[in-house]
């Protein structure tokens, strides 16, 4: 027997209209690259998104096309967002940070019908243009006086085109199942992978983003958007905003510390995200040049993911700016977001270094989506804090298989995803990875976690990033090797104040069994370490006997 509620279908169209409908007024800041500051309203963006739709009827756009973007986080991108998935096509969200060779071949493999771009990556598209062989036309997310002048076939301008479309246009009803926007994954080894999220992913999504034990965003929040528009959706907070009615900020292209904190203060932000590397910036600056950060500031809370939040990173912001870091975790493959550190009520009297203690694991499971731990046989192991095993994981807002297929069946026989992370979790739940997979260093036959030195490492006055690659060892078969690149404007460390520092933070058996100085870190194109680059820089590095 069926029940008998309204089977009215979750599409990212119902987002617009009900913020419009209820938040008209909340505001979208956005820093342009143009410079200036724009300020508009979610009854703005959902009257421009109509035009938007009907610049994609003109064009000829269909429902499951797909439409690309290669831009900063902004108000025409959010338009974008409602616009181009509302009317039924797939908004295509390229990372700008790839490779050009890898932007090119996923906007064949995605078959991009049109290409929305800032003006920022104008010479980025004049270089690409020709070998993206589905694309009809390239935007410029710009108005006429800003035009860019380059080569590219078929150039138009982002607001003469939705300009002179009406601003009225009904949404289409579709199952909610229908594909709404496609990110492609960093592709560390191989190919990056295409993963195509639906409608019904991206409001249920959006759901656990605005619920309190989720990120908590709602109405009274003022959120800076520092996780990139073009990676994971910005992790749902333009759908969840909407859902909310929160104002959102958005940083376009400046991303320094100095533009944060401005916008931080001028915009009354009490909720930020973003990842370690951007918040590294951040702390810096306002270390330096910040008179007082807790009097100039009304920021509460901090959500890091994407990589590890160090332990002094959520105490500096803590101490410097009086703000809760909500550590959380998640990847491409799950809308993002997995793991959530929110506390309990046991913790209500926690002191701040237990509290730490917590807040460096990744979180506790939130509803839709189930954790499990396996050997490497795939049997379950237990969740007891210090058995550690693969995290795999399974929901509504995970992937099932990636776009055209690409790698085959992703599953295993209970229809769990194998997210490639090392983890363990304990009696509350709590969910803390210990390691990738593939970075994890087996010495002895016992297992040491990279980020877990790392973070220790970063915990020392001196260093500004860490990274801990295994080396190949005649007796243990592997050792950690720690590379450090140094703080400027500090006194210099060297590799005996290091070992000395870490003796009181790791086991002694994880001590490194090296340390050496890098001017700077390689890093992914979402702002990770990349280890495959530091093992292929150091592969020749043997141990001093
Ligand atoms: P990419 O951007 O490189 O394609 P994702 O953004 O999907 O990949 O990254 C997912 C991976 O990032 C996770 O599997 C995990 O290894 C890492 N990650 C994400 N959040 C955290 C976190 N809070 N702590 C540690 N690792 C994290």
């Amino acid at each position: 027997m069926f029940g008998l509620m309204q089977d009215r279908p979750l599409l990212i169209s119902s987002l617009i209209e009900h913020a419009a409908a209820f938040h008209p007024h909340a505001e979208i800041v956005s820093r342009t690259v143009e410079g200036p500051i724009h300020r508009c309203t979610y009854a703005d963006i959902r009257r421009r998104a109509m035009q938007v739709a009907n610049a994609m009827q003109t064009l000829g756009v269909r429902p499951g096309d797909r439409v690309g973007t290669l831009a900063w986080n902004g108000y025409r991108h959010m338009e974008l967002y409602f616009g181009v998935s509302g009317m039924g096509a797939v908004l295509h969200t390229i990372n700008p940070r790839l490779f050009p060779e890898q932007i090119e071949y996923i906007a064949n493999h995605a078959e991009d019908q049109y290409i929305f771009f800032d003006v920022s990556f104008t010479a980025l598209i004049e270089k690409l243009a020709p070998r993206m062989k589905s694309v009809k036309a390239f935007i410029a997310m710009t108005d006429r006086a800003n035009m860019p002048t380059a080569d590219i076939p078929g150039l138009i301008c982002y607001e003469d085109l939705i300009g002179r479309e009406p601003v009225e246009y009904a949404w289409p009803e579709f199952d909610e199942r229908a594909a709404s926007s496609l990110c492609y994954t960093s592709g560390t080894t191989g190919n990056p992978k295409g993963v195509l999220y639906s409608h019904r992913s991206s409001v249920l999504h959006a759901f656990l983003a605005c619920s309190v034990d989720g990120l908590g965003l709602a109405a009274a929040e003022s959120a800076l958007v520092v996780v990139p528009m073009f990676h994971v959706n910005a992790w749902g907070m333009p759908y969840a905003g909407a859902m909310c009615g929160a104002k959102l900020v958005l940083p376009g292209p400046a991303m320094d510390g100095k533009s944060l904190y401005e916008l931080i203060r001028d915009e009354g932000v009490t909720l930020a995200l973003g990842v370690p590397t951007v918040w590294q910036m951040l702390l810096q600056h306002a270390e330096r040049n910040a008179t007082d950060p807790k009097r100039e500031l009304v920021l509460r809370r901090v959500v890091i993911g994407g990589s590890s939040a160090p332990r002094s990173m959520c105490e500096a912001f803590e101490t410097l700016m009086g703000a809760f870091v909500v550590h959380a975790w998640g990847m491409t493959e799950m809308s993002p977001i997995g793991t959530i550190c929110n506390l309990l009520p046991k913790h209500k009297r926690a002191s701040l270094e237990q509290r730490l203690d917590l807040q460096v694991k990744q979180g506790r499971g939130v509803y839709g989506v189930e954790l499990k731990l396996t050997d490497e046989d795939g049997n379950r192991l237990p969740h007891d804090g210090t058995t550690a095993g693969h995290l795999k994981v399974r929901g509504p807002w995970i992937a099932n298989a990636y776009f055209h297929d690409d790698g085959g069946s992703i599953l295993d026989d209970e229809c769990f995803f194998d997210t490639g992370d090392i983890a363990t979790i304990d009696l509350d739940g709590y969910m803390h990875i210990t390691d990738r997979a593939k970075d994890v260093i087996k010495s002895g036959g016992e297992w040491i976690s990279s980020i877990d030195l790392e973070n220790a490492a970063v915990g020392m006055p001196g260093v500004a990033e860490a990274a801990v690659i295994g080396i190949a060892h005649p007796k243990w078969q592997e050792r950690p090797l720690l590379i450090i690149v140094r703080k400027p404007d500090c006194p210099l460390i060297n590799k005996d104040d290091v070992l000395q520092y870490l003796e009181s933070q790791v086991a002694r058996w994880w001590l490194p069994d090296d340390v050496v100085f890098i001017e700077e870190m390689p890093h992914t194109a979402t702002g990770k370490l990349q280890k495959m680059a530091l093992r292929q820089m150091f592969r020749d590095y043997r141990f001093p006997a």
